[in-house]
């Protein structure tokens, strides 16, 4: 019997390929038009924009094993972006030995190449899952799109919890793990510049901001829009607090924190906001790999059981896998 997987980011990709990769047949679906989640770049006239996962790096053997598998197929590069720190108004050069990477020409590539002997089924929403004690029946807005032996969501916390709450055969220890919100927001803006900034950095972390927390050129890394192109990350507190402005609101907020940043007035010819209503871990959040319920034929993947990040998100699609394959 099949097994499906709802969620095409690189958990639940990771958790396709190595299933695949043992003889398992996999069906994985996903509402977006292409694979990526989070990690995600949006298509511009000119080149590729990141508003999500901006570079990744490999803390494990096991993921920098991948890493290089990803080298050797051309899907990912080394980002050699010029780091800084920007604090109370300085910039400090901060170099260091981290290799970075980035999926090229977006940084869907490394996500794809996990997928390409998987069945995907994309535009796909997952409105509602059903288990009969043997078999989960997955349905989209028209209704059923099969049955399977094994279900595994490798979504966000807070659509896992929809997708299974309605179920009512959730045990305690994931109603408490779905109690507390695992994933934080962020609004991401990119702003094509009519003239180049004169900045000596590429990447800069922004610390004890109440507004913004990352910004960056976008134009130095391959596949991506040639010509200057901002993007700037808000913190998760001041993102919560403007959840639901308007994105003008946040194009504007953006362009004047990168001029204060940056001490430079900025022309902007261009600009997208990108609201993540989940997007990056919750600090005080536990730490649970991946959830295998076998009684329910069941398991949890994605970053926000593992620490966030891209690496722990492959690590918990990986050990989602290898749950089942016990
Ligand atoms: P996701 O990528 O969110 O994948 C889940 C998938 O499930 C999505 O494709 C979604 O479309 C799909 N889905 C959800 N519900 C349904 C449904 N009901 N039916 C069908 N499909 C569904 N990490 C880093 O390592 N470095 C960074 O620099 C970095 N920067 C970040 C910046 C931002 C703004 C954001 C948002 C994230 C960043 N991250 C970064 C975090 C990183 O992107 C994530 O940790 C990782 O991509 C999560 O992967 P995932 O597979 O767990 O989840």
């Amino acid at each position: 019997m099949t097994i499906a997987i709802v969620g095409a980011g690189i958990a639940g990709a990771a958790c396709a390929a190595q299933l695949q990769q043992s003889g398992r047949n996999v069906v994985v679906f996903d509402k977006g038009r292409v694979a990526g989640g989070r990690m995600s770049s949006k298509r511009a006239a000119a080149g590729y924009l990141d508003l999500g996962a901006q570079y990744f790096t490999a803390r494990t053997k096991a993921f920098a094993l991948q890493c290089q598998q990803w080298l050797d197929a051309g899907v990912v590069e080394r980002w050699t972006g010029r780091i800084a720190t920007y604090q109370q108004g300085q910039f400090t050069a901060t170099p260091d030995d981290t290799v970075r990477f980035v999926g090229i020409p977006s940084m869907q590539a490394p996500v794809g190449q996990m997928l390409d002997e998987v069945t995907l089924h994309s535009r796909c929403l997952i409105e509602r899952v059903q288990f009969n004690g043997t078999l989960w029946q997955l349905f989209d807005a028209i209704g059923c799109v099969g049955e399977f032996s094994q279900l595994v969501l490798a979504v966000p916390q807070q659509q896992a919890a929809q997708l299974l709450t309605a179920q009512h055969r959730i045990d305690a220890d994931l109603t408490s793990i779905f109690g507390q919100a695992a994933l934080l927001p962020c609004w991401a803006v990119d702003l094509q510049l009519a003239t180049p900034l004169p900045l000596d950095f590429d990447g800069i972390f922004v610390k004890q901001d109440t507004e913004v927390s990352w910004l960056a050129r976008q134009s130095i890394k391959s596949g991506r829009c040639a010509i200057e192109h901002w993007l700037l990350h808000f913190t998760p507190s001041w993102s919560e607090q403007h959840l639901e402005a308007d994105k003008s609101q946040i194009v504007a907020a953006a362009t004047s924190a990168l001029q204060r940043i940056s001490g430079h007035s900025c022309r902007v010819v261009t600009s997208q906001a990108h609201r993540w209503r989940y997007a990056q871990q919750a600090p005080d959040f536990g730490l649970f790999g991946a959830l295998h319920r076998p009684q329910l034929a069941l398991t949890l993947c994605g970053d926000w059981l593992n620490g966030g990040r891209v690496e722990n998100a492959w690590l918990s699609g990986v050990q989602a896998a290898e749950a089942i394959m016990l």
